[in-house]
């Protein structure tokens, strides 16, 4: 029911922090996985720690996801090196930390560029392969700013509560062609873009620990089981949702 042997899984953003550990994840359940991300050197040192978990087919293939040219080569360079395409994780993101009225409109591009048109872009060019092949399973994701908001974070917030309402969308179109597209929204996670975070957001680290009924932040491994099983046949009739994998944050009153 879990079992990835076979299946081909891009994973952008795949060469650090979450997507490093959804990477992980559906190598150890057998998937081929194709980091995409733009830093090349970090990216030979993700595909080498997956292989040390997985069966060793995994590979790196350099994209820039805001770019419509650069987001086609990688579907298509993955099609045509790997012979198929069966998962597609859009995790790559970004956050610029400005109230509204100091956020220029080239960064709020930059983020939604990042964070949320990459997904559509990513999406649509990997429709064709994945119709062809009889299914498919894209996961995107969101964030707690999916469903809240912060002063700091009016791009970023717009962004992630598009990924789920492009999630639904997207949902709702393919379910026909046997393709499940769900969101994954995490919590606060230890990874490179929070240590931003808490050099730039006053008592981020106590309010974290306060706020999350785990009483921790979450790790990238922590993500390995939601994207096995939103990668795998275990979640056939699972589509159009955004799962909070949060300690709990979401929930606390
Ligand atoms: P990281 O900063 O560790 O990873 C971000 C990844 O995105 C990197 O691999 C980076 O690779 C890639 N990336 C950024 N811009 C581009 C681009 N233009 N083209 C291709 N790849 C790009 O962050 P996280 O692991 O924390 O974040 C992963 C996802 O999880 C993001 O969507 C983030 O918004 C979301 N998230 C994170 C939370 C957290 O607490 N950490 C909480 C909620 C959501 P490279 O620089 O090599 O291109």
């Amino acid at each position: 029911m879990f079992d990835l042997k076979g299946r081909v899984a891009i994973v952008t953003g795949g060469n650090g922090g979450i997507g490093l550990g959804m990477a992980k994840g559906l190598a150890v359940a057998g998937a081929s996985v194709v980091v995409a991300a733009r830093n090349s050197d970090k990216s030979r040192a993700a595909v080498d720690a997956i292989n040390q978990v997985g069966a060793g087919r995994a590979r790196a293939i350099e994209v820039d996801v805001a770019d419509e040219a650069s987001v086609n080569g990688l579907i298509d360079e993955t099609v045509k090196s790997c012979g198929r395409l069966d998962v597609l994780v859009n995790n790559a993101g970004i956050n610029i930390r400005k109230p509204p009225d100091q956020l220029t409109l080239a960064e709020w591009r930059e983020v939604l560029d990042t964070n949320l048109t990459s997904a559509y872009l990513c999406s649509h060019a990997a429709y064709p392969a994945m119709k062809k092949a009889g299914g498919g399973k894209i996961i995107n994701i969101g964030s707690m700013m999916s469903i809240f908001g912060a002063s700091f974070t009016p791009a970023y917030a717009a962004s992630k509560g598009g990924i789920v309402q492009f999630t639904r969308s997207c949902a709702c179109a393919w379910a026909k062609d046997h393709i499940q597209v769900n969101a994954v929204l995490p919590g606060w996670i230890d990874t490179e873009l929070t240590v931003r975070a808490r050099q730039q957001v006053e008592g981020l680290h106590e309010n974290v620990l306060r706020r999350t009924p785990a009483a921790r932040w979450g790790v990238p491994d922590d993500f390995r089981g939601i994207a096995v099983f939103l990668a795998s046949p275990a979640s056939d009739f699972v589509t159009g949702t955004a799962i909070p994998v949060d300690g709990g944050y979401s929930i606390q009153g």
